[in-house]
């Protein structure tokens, strides 16, 4: 292993410093606004040899943007936190509180938890110039805030899958932020549950902040490539219209426009939930959804933008939510343990936001989401319908685009060139 990564680092020393911060076409000054410095990280971080195969899984991390209309309450939910009394922390404590008054759109939080959900450590970047961090200490949780100068460093990672994802990206020294990142960026396309195959391998380039050599926060994927079961999908990242950053295939679809393959979220805990996240059937007359099998608590998922219509309890079906999308098209969630905070008709989601948990709740034989898809009121395959075609870059920026997609793909080529000497 240390023979293959030192092959690998340097293989890196041969991409062009210069060319990667200016490859990508992102506009400065908007929602992401341009970090004040950047560099090029050039090594490879070996991770600690001897590490143990199996990290602790006691704490969990995650990383989530604030939306438009978000709450502190409804980002800590994303984050997978559960957890009233550090929610009534933050409330309290004068610097806990800035979170509340400084939630922008577009910055990021992280948060660890533990297996029971509470908050151990939050980071929240307000701007790129200041941080508050939360921390659990044996008196507690304190809250600090401090300025901070954080450099963004560009890493290049590939990996193939052997067992699993998650084995894969520790092998590759990925963080579970960037992981995470990644399933998300090929949601659309992937259903990581089910779709994943030994031999599958991926390619990613991402920022890290750093500040006086330590890291303090995971950045974005520029740009990866994921190939599973001998088909590569491309994200490419790349400011909208509106300013926001949205990825995209290298033909200029956005990716986020369709819905995802699996309204269940993938993580650490589901991953290894193995073989009984496989779709069950069951027996329930004029069974119309797709079952999908997963751990009580799961966090279930938006399958696309949306407006909530309905959340509350309905007759065998329990804790229900149904959310109405563009296009006629509306999903509805069933058997939910418990709802995100603030799911209620009307409330505006976004892709990927977590709207509810896995539960048994109604005719339940076990712990499952019940997933129904319907087209103008007629239930359909989410597997087989057409959806409507994604929105493409708009047509003033396609030269920009494709300038940047070009130079994403040529790097990615060249991280996962050099990777293949790592295998071979
Ligand atoms: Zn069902």
């Amino acid at each position: 292993m240390p023979v293959r990564r030192t092959a690998f680092a340097a293989l890196l020393l041969a991409v062009p410093a210069l060319g990667v911060v200016t490859a990508f076409g992102i506009a400065p000054g908007t929602v992401t606004e341009a970090l004040p410095r950047s560099s090029v990280v050039l090594e490879v971080p070996v991770p600690e040899i001897g590490a143990p195969a199996e990290p602790p899984a006691q704490r969990f991390v995650n990383q989530e943007r604030v939306l438009r209309g978000d709450t502190v309450a409804g980002l800590l939910s994303r984050l997978g936190v559960r957890d009233e009394a550090g929610l009534a922390f933050l409330r309290a404590d004068p610097v806990g509180r800035q979170i509340f008054r400084q939630l922008i759109p577009g910055r990021s939080m992280q948060a660890e938890t533990n297996e029971a959900a509470e908050l151990l450590s939050l980071r929240y970047m307000p701007n790129t110039t200041a941080v508050i961090e939360v921390s659990r200490g044996p008196k507690g949780l304190e809250a600090r805030e401090r300025t901070l100068a954080p450099d963004t460093r560009m890493f290049y990672k590939s990996a193939t899958i052997r067992s699993s994802l998650f084995a894969a990206t520790d092998a590759a020294g990925i963080p579970d932020a960037i992981a995470m990142q990644i399933t998300r960026a090929f949601a659309t396309d992937i259903d990581f549950h089910l779709d994943l195959r030994k031999g599958d391998t991926f390619s990613v380039i991402y920022e890290m902040l750093y500040e006086n050599g330590e890291l303090v926060a995971p950045g974005r994927i520029l740009s990866a490539e994921f190939v599973n079961q001998g088909h590569a999908y491309h994200a490419v990242l790349f400011q909208d219209e509106e300013g926001q950053d949205a990825y995209y295939a290298l033909d200029g679809s956005n990716r986020a426009k369709a819905f995802l393959r699996s309204p269940v979220e993938f993580s650490r805990v589901s991953s290894g939930f193995g073989a009984r996240l496989h779709p069950i059937h069951n027996t329930w007359r004029a069974h119309t959804g797709t079952d999908f099998a997963a751990p009580k608590g799961t966090r279930v998922l938006s399958a696309a933008d949306g407006t909530v219509t309905f959340s509350g309890w309905r007759n065998g079906y329990g804790n229900t939510i149904e959310i109405r999308h563009g296009g006629a098209v509306s999903t509805l969630y069933a058997h939910l343990s418990g709802f995100a905070s603030g799911m209620r008709a009307g409330t505006r989601v976004r892709q990927g936001e977590a709207i509810g948990f896995v539960g048994a709740t109604g005719w339940a034989t076990g712990p499952h989401l019940h997933y129904e898809f319907k087209v103008a009121g007629m239930h359909q395959n989410p597997m087989k319908v057409a959806l409507p075609k994604a929105t493409p870059v708009p047509s003033h920026l396609r030269a920009k685009f494709d300038e940047a997609a070009a130079a994403a793909s040529t790097r990615i080529q060249l991280v996962r060139s050099s990777s293949s000497l790592r295998f071979e």
